[in-house]
């Protein structure tokens, strides 16, 4: 199959609804409907569709954007910075007490 094709057999087997929105599309409307491919695969195209997902332009953008937050909010540099350094600076001050 050429892989420039998926958005045309995704439109073919797929009902033409936003899987997160539910708005139905048809006619020269169904332009807003995009495919999205749910393991991030461009290249993963089965033809079954199990790797699709139409989802209207709006919608398509949010689930990207919730992928990348979820990224950046995990990175573990920026995270183990400001986590590590506090606990240290209190444990100097306890055995400056201490001591
Ligand atoms: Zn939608
Ligand atoms: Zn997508």
């Amino acid at each position: 199959m050429n892989p420039s094709n998926y958005r045309e057999q995704a439109l073919k087997i797929l009902p033409w609804i936003c899987a997160r929105c539910a708005r139905e599309f048809d006619g020269k409307r169904v332009r807003e409907l995009t495919v999205h491919h749910k393991d991030g695969n461009h290249d993963h195209n089965p033809p079954d569709g199990s790797n699709w997902e139409l989802l209207c332009i709006y919608c398509h953008e949010n689930e990207h954007a919730r992928v990348e937050d979820a990224k950046s909010g995990s990175e573990p540099e920026s995270r183990g910075k400001t986590a590590t350094h506090r606990p240290l600076e209190g444990l100097a001050e306890l055995l400056k007490k201490k001591g």
